[in-house]
């Protein structure tokens, strides 16, 4: 069978990331340096200083940025010829809320990934993802009035709400405060999806399976937390 396959099955199902000989060029200056990958684990993380690639590198993912070189393919969709099938299998949240909501309500902002669905099937999905979030409550309420944690959290009910295999997550918690940290935390825990995130939090990093670090642009290591969190601390030090 051909890594080709249908987009919407079992939820569990594992979505296959590759990525062949990629680097990723921006003007003169290298962000990405030749990296060859194969994703399948549920939950990975990229970790590296301010400035090493991390967003590029989760942007690649889901074709908000196209390869200078190479190719990345998601289920063997090119990112590059087939953006449309890869961004209905990898959603992307954001770093900051205020760039994916755009809607007025909690409402209309939910619903605009998934407005060309039937009727019913909208209706159906909106209060799923609302009451498991506990935003049921503030489907009507102006998107201006939320609190911080609370955008952070439409703004992934924005992204769940399409139902994709893979969700981005870069630095989900880097505007929030110790509770929602939390929140966002018990979030990735109970989600199905795979988890491909961004983060300075090591802590929220302990439970992933496989840790991406990058340095100037190269993939300096790619191990497991219990391996990759120390040789981290080292570099940094
Ligand atoms: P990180 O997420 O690790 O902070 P980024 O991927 O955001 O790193 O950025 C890596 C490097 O690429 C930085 O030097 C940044 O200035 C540069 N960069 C990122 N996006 C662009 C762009 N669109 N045009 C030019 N340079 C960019």
């Amino acid at each position: 069978m051909s890594e080709k396959h249908v987009i919407y099955d079992d939820m569990s199902h594992k979505s296959t990331i590759r990525l062949e000989n990629v680097s990723v060029t921006f003007e003169k200056y290298t962000v990405l340096h030749k990296l060859n990958l194969l994703l399948d684990e549920r939950l990975i993380a990229v970790i590296g200083a301010n400035g090493s690639g991390k967003s590029t590198f989760v942007r690649l993912l889901n074709g908000l940025v196209l390869p200078t070189e190479g190719n990345v393919t998601i289920n063997g969709f090119d990112t590059r010829r087939e953006g449309k099938a890869v961004r209905r299998i990898v959603g992307f949240v954001f770093q900051n809320p205020d760039n994916q909501i755009i809607m007025p309500t909690v409402e209309e902002d939910i619903t605009f990934g998934i407005k060309k669905l039937k009727k019913e099937e909208i209706e159906r999905r909106i209060e799923e993802t609302l009451q498991r979030y506990g935003l049921l409550s503030l489907r009507k309420k102006r998107v201006h009035l939320l609190s911080g944690g609370q955008k952070q959290l439409l703004a992934i009910c924005g992204v769940l709400v399409m139902e994709p295999h893979t969700i981005i997550l870069d630095e989900p918690t880097t505007q929030l405060d110790l509770y929602n940290r939390k929140r966002i935390a018990e979030i990735i825990d109970n989600l199905e999806q795979r988890i491909i995130m961004t983060s300075h939090d090591l802590l929220l990093l302990k439970k992933f399976e496989r840790i991406l670090v990058l340095h100037e642009g190269h993939l300096i290591y790619d191990a497991s937390p219990s391996d990759a969190i120390p040789f981290y601390e080292r570099l940094m030090a």
